[in-house]
């Protein structure tokens, strides 16, 4: 019989590394946390949308979507963009995707519930560490310019109230004065909205970062520059290789929990365990308010455009973060001006006295599963669990799914002795 689980390995330092870290120290475990980055959150933790949105639940698993993305893989500047070119990962990928279809209505339900899970970790664990990680609790209005994709969004709000979220409609004035920045001609073209007043913005790499700091001064052992190539069971616990610029060599854990965003595929697959993780690759801005006139024309509301599937948060007084696009092109982080230019352009139409000047452009690839849902929870080996695949919506999601893997530690853990 195996032992009581001592030492755990989380692999990654993103968002759901460190939260796995904080939900695992807090239950009493010996955590070492290894990232091949020199410091936590560098890659898509890095500079993503800043929204912590309930209201965003909406799994993509719908024909509606494969029919809006055939039409916009032929116009340039559209939010989807797939390389043709053939690929083994690509093509299960969207067939898993298609499979998951009938299960849109409960994943959607599922994934809001979770969300709303979420805010109280995400909170608590700020406020007992003491660190600011630009919170902005102004709600998220999500803004609709045809009355088809409005009348879908009345349909949503059924799938939200069921898993426990309160969204309400508003018109085009009412936006307006949610958010008194956007410009007349956009309030114009608006044919409504849905304001959740209970999401909310923040810094993802800020909070890791801190969050990550504060799990180290209370003992966890942060590995940074420490590659995670190889993971073998030794029928008592579990073997790391792991190379650092020292060289390389093995550690043995009581367990590990795989929190490597798009490489927790091929990582899993090294345990026996199968999670089809596609890298969609998304863009931000992060547009510098360096004038009083351009922080006074920014939002503070955060916006999700339906049209455009652009979203926006306020990172700050001086700063605003604009961030969308999927693009289906592999393990590819090239920064792209043809997709960076329609995130400056529409600053530059809702918010035409905001300076973009000073745009500094990102990439980072979202770790997403097919039916768009997280995995968390223990994987067919003893001793190997998972909290990962969260896709476009890991900030809202890692801070409850954290939770679910601790959980699942502990049970084995004690079920062990
Ligand atoms: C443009 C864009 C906008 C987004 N906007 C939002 C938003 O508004 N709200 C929201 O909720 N979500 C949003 N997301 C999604 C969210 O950012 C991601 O779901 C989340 O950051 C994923 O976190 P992660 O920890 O899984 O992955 P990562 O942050 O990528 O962390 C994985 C870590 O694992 C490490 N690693 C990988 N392999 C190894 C190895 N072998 N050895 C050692 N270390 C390894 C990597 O170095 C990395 O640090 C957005 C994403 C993008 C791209």
């Amino acid at each position: 019989m195996s032992e009581k689980i001592t030492s755990v390995a989380v692999i990654g330092a993103g968002i759901t590394g460190i939260t796995t870290c904080a939900a695992l120290q807090e239950r009493g475990f010996d955590v070492t946390v290894f990232d091949r980055n020199r410091y936590a959150a560098m890659e898509t933790s890095f500079a993503n949308g800043g929204q912590l949105s309930a209201s965003n639940a909406e799994t993509w698993n719908r024909w509606a979507t494969i029919f809006k993305g055939i039409k916009w893989m032929s116009q340039p500047g559209a939010p989807l963009l797939v390389n043709p070119k053939p690929s083994w990962h690509k093509y299960s990928w969207m067939a898993e995707f298609m499979a998951a279809i009938p299960k849109y209505r409960a994943n959607t339900v599922e994934t809001c519930r979770l969300a709303i899970e979420a805010r109280k970790h995400l909170k608590r664990r700020a406020e007992a560490s003491g660190f600011k990680f630009d919170l902005e609790e102004r709600g998220i209005l999500h803004v609709y310019r045809t009355k088809g994709e409005f009348d879908h969004a009345v349909k949503v709000n059924d799938m939200l109230a069921e898993g426990g979220l309160e969204r309400r409609a508003v018109t085009p004035s009412e936006a307006h004065s949610i958010e008194p920045s956007f410009g007349k001609k956009f309030i114009r073209s608006m044919h409504g909205a849905f304001y959740t007043v209970s999401d909310f913005t923040g810094d993802i790499h800020a909070y890791a970062r801190n969050l990550g700091k504060a799990c180290a001064e209370a003992g966890a052992d942060f590995r940074y520059g420490a590659k995670v190539d190889n993971l073998h069971h030794n029928g008592v616990g579990v073997m790391l290789q792991v190379t650092t610029k020292e060289g390389a060599e093995e550690e043995k854990f009581d367990a590990v929990v795989i929190c490597a965003g798009v490489q927790s595929r091929d990582l899993a697959a090294q345990m026996g365990d199968r999670m089809n993780i596609y890298p969609v690759k998304g863009y931000s801005v992060t547009v510098q308010l360096d004038d009083k006139q351009s922080q006074d024309a920014a939002p503070w509301v955060s916006l999700l455009d339906d049209e455009t599937k652009v979203v926006s948060a306020r990172l700050g007084k001086n700063k605003l973060r604009i961030a969308g696009t999927a693009e289906f092109n592999g393990d590819n982080r090239d920064i792209r001006d043809d997709r960076i230019r329609p995130l400056n352009k529409w600053c530059e139409e809702l918010f035409p006295d905001v300076s973009t000047e000073h745009s500094v452009p990102w990439a980072g690839l979202r770790p997403m599963m097919p039916d768009m849902m997280p995995r968390m929870g223990a994987g067919k080996k003893p001793g190997v669990f998972y909290n990962t695949g969260h896709g476009h919506l890991g900030w809202t999601l890692a801070a409850a799914t954290a939770e679910i893997a601790a959980v699942s530690v502990l049970a084995q853990s004690r079920s062990n002795q």
